[in-house]
């Protein structure tokens, strides 16, 4: 199945599930408020804004504030007034603000709950969220068959196992039947200053996986207001990222769109989902999708952004409990 291009924005294949998701993808952690308060006027304008534009795949997550994000992000899709077929939702399960529960009983109950808060009959992938925070044994031996059993009864339509250490992937994928995961979503690894995810791709190629990457903006990393207080990085990671930031401001570049157009240029990738709180970040992130298919990505501040962030290049941070 071929890329298509919509208003500029390109739409990919997401492996073998036959759906085409927009390169540009709406992360909505942020409509739960984590990275500080959004009105939901603010939401649903970003969500509409987004639609027009082309952007056709929205990510959600029970944990985003509590089910905030589902609830804000139901109500916006639903105010958008078009067939439900004009959109791909994920949402995800095993993660809440209590705290984990990957077991079949509670992942089961959790898609009632998410469809509810969402307004919708179905999602389009439900994801098993952060697994690297639960026996991953758990994951392949009773999550996913539960999840199968949910594809069934048509709640869900494709799964997906997210986190974010990489051998998680490879650990559930060499130990389910072919088919069983449909996508991967990973994060903070196919950004500018941490591309790992790369090395990764060929095998979930192998495995017919679709490859979905989040947090271009190394979750505000790449910002130039600079990263939420939570932010897990060290702060050799942070202070990179902040002079890089200040190189560009300095050239007259903003660090954001040349974060994006890095993370959007890899196609075995088929969306990159970014977290937007306005109409104005959804402008400027379309923007820096449509304008490499007519200049090219910025090559020179790329280039130099790279340098800043070298000795930093890669890092990451613990995430997870010890597998046994
Ligand atoms: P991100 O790297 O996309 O950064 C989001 C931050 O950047 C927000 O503060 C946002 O307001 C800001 N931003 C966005 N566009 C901007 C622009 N043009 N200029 C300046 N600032 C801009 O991080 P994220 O939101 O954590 O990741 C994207 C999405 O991916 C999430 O919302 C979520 O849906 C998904 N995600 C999933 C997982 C998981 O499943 N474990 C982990 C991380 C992210």
């Amino acid at each position: 199945m071929s890329t298509q291009t919509f208003g500029g924005l390109e739409h990919r294949p997401l492996g073998n599930t036959g759906l085409k998701v927009s390169s540009v993808g709406f992360g909505a952690s942020p409509l739960g408020n984590v990275f500080g308060n959004v009105s939901e006027e603010a939401a649903f304008a970003a969500v509409r804004h987004a639609f027009r534009l082309g952007i056709n795949f929205f990510d959600t997550s029970p944990y985003y504030g509590g089910t905030l994000s589902e609830k804000v992000l139901g109500k916006a899709l639903k105010a958008l007034g078009v067939p439900r077929d004009q959109y791909i939702v994920s949402t995800k399960c095993g993660r809440y603000k209590e705290g984990f529960d990957f077991s079949a009983e509670r992942v089961t109950r959790s898609i009632d709950e998410s469809l509810e808060r969402l307004q919708l009959d179905y999602v389009d992938i439900l994801h098993c969220h952060d697994i690297e925070f639960g026996s991953l044994d758990q994951i392949v031996n009773e999550t996913l068959p539960a999840l199968l059993k949910l594809k069934e009864t048509g709640k869900i339509r494709f799964i997906g196992i997210t986190g974010l250490p990489l051998q998680i992937f490879t650990y559930v994928l060499d130990r389910v039947p072919p088919g069983t995961v449909d996508v991967i979503l990973s994060y903070c690894h196919y950004s500018i200053n941490d591309s790992t995810l790369e090395d990764l791709l060929p095998y979930l190629k192998s495995k017919g996986v679709g490859v979905i990457s989040a947090s271009p903006l190394a979750m505000g990393l790449l910002t130039e207001i600079g990263p939420p207080e939570w932010h897990p990085a060290s702060p050799e990671i942070k202070a990179a990222c902040q002079a890089a930031a200040a190189f560009c401001k300095e050239k007259g570049k903003n660090i954001s769109k040349i974060a994006l157009q890095y993370s959007l240029s890899n196609k075995d990738i088929s969306t990159i989902l970014v977290g937007m709180i306005s109409v104005g970040q959804v402008e400027e992130n379309v923007a820096a999708a449509t304008e490499i298919a007519i200049f090219g990505k910025d090559e020179e501040t790329i280039s130099a952004v790279s340098n800043i962030l070298k000795p930093v290049k890669n890092q990451t941070w613990p995430s997870g409990i010890q597998q046994s």
